[in-house]
């Protein structure tokens, strides 16, 4: 079977079902393929942060889209040892919402794709895997997909966009060149009953080598154990009981509440990836979202990311598209804007991932280092955190103000702001370090 279109976005997850959203939006026909049957998957990150909040309003669904089930949180803190403290406060971003939305992802894409459905040139086909692109004189000219009942596909689209993720079919088949920056963490996912009087606002716990995340769901935490890269045979090996005890070692308050973790079927591993496409794009393709740019957990923005880059994508092509013409030079245009925000944000979780290699080196109590207690004390350092995480490098707007930058200024600042006071205080410490070697060595 063949079947034609406009724009044919391959993957429903948050970058192809915004996307696609936004382009039947603006009366363009678009088929969006999603491998699986329906959305409901594995956690796959459940974070609505305030610039995605903020395109909601801008598309007039805010009101109806809070009314879902969530958790808010207006502040992200964490324990190191037993330091704990403020990291980002969203309670100043400069959006109508002043906190992150916790919601199943599931959710977040079944009211999407509903409210798409009123654009007579949205077509959502699940059970579709897209397999191979179809190449015609070196431009991609659509895409070939198995459909249910595994029968061939071919969809012809004057686009085709690459929203596949982190394993994207569509970015291989194009040969498009993946630079590998690497990640010395995997992570464990699993779920812990949640009582009423547990901590609500921190986050992550460090202590004894490892770093256990725990966001709060209301009756559950999900909970994510941060190990390093390849070890989870071992930690298998250990067993179940090794493995309880080292969570309740971390966070005691859980005590017999790890005892619901009965097999390891109940925990996934995510392999941590950080990686970048050299070039996001080529005649009749382009890649957004974990498909141009697989982000890391740090910080829990890769979905930010992903339909800040599904909105960027539709103000740029939208236009082009109906007038077809959305040629190479359009689809680097996207790559222009949206790689900047990407290098930024990879930038800063690889300087995460250094931090938790020192942090998997010491297996005992932790101690917080002096650096993080006076970064924590900085003025105003928790609300650029709150900016950094909320709103991301370059929020993107839908409608008029899409047509003006988003806050890149306040952001580039706010965090320039931020690391030159992280560089001082670790420069400090170094300097503090050489004294100490320097007095030693006079002594010895
Ligand atoms: C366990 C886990 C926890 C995470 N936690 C967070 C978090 O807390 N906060 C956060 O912001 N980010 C988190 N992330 C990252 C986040 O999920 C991604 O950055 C984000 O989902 C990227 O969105 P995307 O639309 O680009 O890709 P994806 O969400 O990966 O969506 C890709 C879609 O394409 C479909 N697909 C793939 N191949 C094909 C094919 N051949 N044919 C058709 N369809 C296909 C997939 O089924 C999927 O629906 C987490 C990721 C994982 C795995």
């Amino acid at each position: 079977m063949t079947v034609e279109t406009t724009c044919c976005v391959v993957g429903g997850g948050p970058a192809g079902v915004m996307l696609g959203y936004l382009l039947a939006r603006k009366g363009i026909g678009v088929k969006v393929l999603e491998k699986h049957a329906d959305f409901f998957r594995d956690f796959r990150g459940d974070t609505v942060h305030p610039s995605t909040l903020e395109v909601l309003d801008e598309l007039d669904l805010l009101d109806e889209f809070l009314k879902l089930p969530h958790q808010r949180a207006e502040s992200a803190g964490g324990v190191f040892g037993d330091f704990e403290f403020l990291a980002a406060d969203f309670r100043f971003v400069p959006a109508r919402c002043k906190f992150v939305a916790f919601m199943p992802q599931w959710d977040f894409l079944n009211f999407l794709s509903e409210k798409a459905r009123r654009y007579p040139g949205f077509d959502l086909r699940l059970h579709h895997e897209v397999t191979d692109l179809i190449l015609e004189n070196g431009r991609v000219a659509g895409v070939m997909a198995l459909g249910p009942d595994g029968d061939p596909v071919a969809v012809r689209a004057d686009l085709v966009v690459g929203c596949d993720g982190r394993h994207a079919v569509t970015r291989r088949a194009a040969g498009l060149e993946l630079l590998e920056f690497g990640a010395p963490m995997d992570v464990l996912w699993f779920r812990i009953s949640r009582n009423p009087g547990d901590p609500r606002q921190v986050f992550g716990r460090l202590n004894y080598g490892r770093m256990l995340i725990l966001i709060d769901r209301s009756e559950y935490f999900q909970a994510g154990l941060i190990i390093p890269k390849g070890s989870f045979d071992e930690i298998k090996n250990a067993g179940l009981d090794r493995f309880r005890a080292g969570l309740r070692r971390i966070a005691p308050f859980l005590d017999g509440r790890t005892d619901e973790i009965q097999s390891w079927d109940q925990v996934r591993i995510l392999t941590v990836q950080l990686n970048r496409l050299r070039r996001w794009y080529r005649e009749g393709l382009l890649c957004i979202g974990d498909a141009a740019h697989a982000m890391s957990p740090v910080g829990g923005v890769g979905i930010n990311l992903a339909i800040q880059d599904a909105v960027a994508a539709a103000n740029l092509l939208a236009l082009p598209l109906k007038e077809r013409r959305a040629t190479a030079a359009v689809l680097a245009s996207v790559q222009k804007r949206r790689e900047f925000p990407a290098r930024v944000t990879q930038a800063v979780q690889a300087l995460a991932h250094r931090g938790a290699v020192k942090i998997f080196r010491q297996r005992g109590p932790l101690q917080a280092p002096w650096q993080l207690k006076a970064a924590v004390r900085i003025p105003g350092v928790h609300v650029a955190l709150g900016y950094a995480v909320g709103m991301g490098v370059r929020p993107e707007h839908v409608g008029r103000r899409g047509e003006r930058d988003g806050h890149t200024l306040p952001m580039v600042f706010g965090f320039a702001v931020g690391l030159a006071a992280a560089l001082t205080v670790l420069s400090l410490g170094r300097r503090k370090a050489r004294h100490a070697r320097a007095t030693l060595q006079s002594h010895g």
